[in-house]
């Protein structure tokens, strides 16, 4: 569309000034799909993420097409939470600015009298939670014989918040499909929600909103909860519970980035790191490496991570839970790519459970909490475990042009790089040519800070016998132990 675009959608003028006034220059996506539809009088599915703009979608449409004059109210907005119903009527209001249409919100908690002193005004548009809604209609507080829109937003939340009951209860007291526009809005349109459409909606017109960055359906997304200072042990049994192809690790500093490579390479694993210090060329290199599978851990801040697409990406883990609601969307939005089913696992510390809701309000679906995996658990998949560890263990490469004998690092002598040493490394992303565990991977109870600063340097035996790989110098151990060296 042209700049011209919201008046193209053939929007009164008041209403064409009030979105400037609101700052939206451009209709969105699902804006210019669907507003058509529904001025049309069509009644319209839309499936679309949260965020992409659809309260004015529905806001501006109802405004469009009701004559506050008439008795009320006309509109009904069902809207899964309290936030929600009190968001919508504010966005109502800034809309309805220069027009003379109503609206009022009710929702739990609410004072009730309140209320119904609003819903006493001839209100053009109610906006509530099911609960509530609900209330008012049993005790005749709401009238809604002259209703002739309804509104099902967010609906696959409201399903998975037992909803979907009271949502039918209000619509069979609602004039029939035939007298009234419905329109629903869901991230996802599972069968539960197909079936409520087959039953209240009349030839509905799909508007279906592809996202690149939140696939829902295809993103399994749990949480667990973790002691602050457990971070890093839990991050390696949840690693070795679902020993993912590939894995990608957000961080929210760079800092934490390092400590969780660093923990890594004294695990023995492989990694990769993204963050605004690493030098761009070698940060392309890494993704490239990342991309072929060369390496299957990634750990990244949301800022060196943008853009990121690997088709098959199994698994993201949001090692600290982002602060802007928006990182969430696009960190999980990695995986479940291209028809792929997807994971994503957040650590939550008690400080951050009030993040995790906020951001589950945002995205508008419920994140299930998981147990974290007991020891048994792992023990039970300790071969797999095993496996796991050895594919992506550090591969230890021959040093070249230098002489390599007697250079081995006796199995339990450790040495700790000098600082300046330790920052080249970190900074040209050099993997130590050889890591460990002290103890079994999953038995060890960690020091998490305290070794921040040391990257001890162990032989390739040490590796095999921290992960429980080898009892004995194995063939492998034979084969590279002496192309471990000391690093001067
Ligand atoms: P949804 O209902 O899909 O969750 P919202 O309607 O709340 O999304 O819109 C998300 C954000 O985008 C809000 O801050 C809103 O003000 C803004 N927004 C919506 N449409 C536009 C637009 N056309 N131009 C600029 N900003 C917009």
């Amino acid at each position: 569309m042209s700049s011209a675009d919201f008046k193209e959608l053939g929007l009164s003028e008041p209403l064409l000034k009030a979105l400037k006034d609101m700052g939206f220059e451009h209709p969105t996506e699902v804006q210019i799909r669907a507003i058509p539809h529904v001025l049309n009088g069509n009644d319209v599915i839309v499936k679309s993420k949260t965020g992409t703009g659809k309260t004015a979608v529905f806001g501006i449409s109802l405004l469009q097409l009701t004559d506050p004059k008439e008795a009320g109210p006309q509109c009904l907005i069902l809207e899964p939470t309290r936030e929600l119903a009190v968001q919508v009527d504010k966005d109502l209001k800034q809309m309805a600015r220069y027009v003379e249409h109503t609206s009022t919100a009710v929702y739990g908690q609410h004072n009730m009298d309140t209320e119904i002193r609003a819903l006493e005004n001839n209100i053009t548009i109610v906006i509530g939670t099911p609960g509530r809604i609900y209330d008012h209609i049993q005790q005749d507080t709401l009238k809604t014989g002259n209703i002739r829109y309804l509104v099902l937003d967010e609906v696959d939340r409201m399903m998975d918040m037992g909803f979907i009951d009271q949502v039918r209860r209000i619509i069979r007291t609602l004039p029939v499909p035939e007298d009234r526009i419905t329109l629903l809005f869901s991230a996802t349109i599972p069968e539960e929600i197909a079936g409520l459409c087959r039953q209240y909606m009349k030839d509905p017109v799909s508007v279906d909103i592809e996202s690149d960055t939140l696939t829902v359906d295809s993103i399994e997304q749990i949480y667990y909860r973790v002691e602050p200072d457990e971070k890093r042990t839990q991050l390696n049994r949840i690693l070795l519970m679902e020993r993912p192809k590939n894995c990608l690790i957000f961080a929210n500093t760079k800092r934490a980035v390092n400590q969780i490579q660093n923990f890594f390479t004294r695990k023995g694993y492989a990694s990769l790191a993204l963050h605004g210090d690493i030098p761009q060329n070698r940060r392309l290199k890494n993704i490239e490496q990342f991309k072929k599978g060369e390496c299957n851990i990634l750990v990244a801040t949301d800022v060196a991570a943008r853009g990121i697409h690997v088709d098959d990406l199994a698994l993201v883990i949001n090692y600290d839970v982002p602060l802007d609601h928006d990182s969430y969307i696009h960190r999980v939005g990695r995986t479940g790519r291209a028809g792929n089913d997807g994971r994503a696992i957040t650590l939550v510390t008690g400080e951050d459970i009030m993040t995790l809701y906020a951001i589950e309000e945002h995205v508008g679906r419920l994140i299930p909490e998981a147990e974290l995996p007991a020891d048994e658990e792992l023990e039970e998949i300790r071969a797999e475990a095993d496996a796991w560890i050895k594919a992506n263990s550090i591969k230890i490469q021959p040093p070249k042009n230098k002489k390599t004998s007697g250079s081995r690092v006796s199995s339990n002598k450790k040495k700790t790089y000098s600082k300046p040493v330790q920052a080249r490394k970190e900074a040209a992303q050099i993997p130590d040519k050889a890591a460990p565990a002290a103890q079994s991977a999953w038995k060890t109870a960690e020091r998490q800070d305290a070794d921040d600063n040391e990257i001890p340097v162990y032989s390739a035996e040490d590796i095999l016998k921290a992960n429980g790989l080898s009892k004995k110098p194995s063939l492998f151990t034979r084969i590279f132990g002496k192309f471990v060296k000391k690093i001067e």
